[in-house]
């Protein structure tokens, strides 16, 4: 796993994006459980992208994986250049594995392949 960044870095990166305002305190935004850290950089990159569209820039409430696996992430507001720029990471999600961070291949597996309920 080296190489690979955690998900504590990327919220310090991105905090304004990553954390939204508590009830008492600001809290970071988690990491859905059961993904892997081969989304961490693909969400750094969206970050970094948001953060060049003028402010405000969305704030994230929740990221989540639907059933085909693809990456969700919510936010509580976005204008139309912001939503394309997260349309285009959810769409990649479906091309990188969530476990190493490797485009998927169709004909070769990079990792076992993940089972979703
Ligand atoms: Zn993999």
């Amino acid at each position: 796993m080296t190489g690979l960044m955690g998900w504590e870095s990327v919220v310090f990166l991105h905090a304004d994006i990553l954390t939204f305002p508590g009830e008492d305190s600001a809290e970071s935004v988690p990491m859905t459980p059961g993904t892997g850290p081969g989304w961490y950089r693909l969400i750094h990159e969206l970050c970094r992208r948001l953060e060049e569209t003028p402010k405000p820039w969305p704030v994230c409430t929740d990221i989540k994986v639907d059933r085909s696996g693809r990456l969700c992430f919510y936010v509580d507001s976005a204008t139309d250049d912001q939503w394309k720029i997260i349309e285009l990471a959810e769409e990649l999600s479906e091309e990188i594995c969530d476990d190493c961070g490797a485009m998927k291949d169709a004909d070769a597996h990079c990792c076992s392949p993940k089972q979703y309920p």
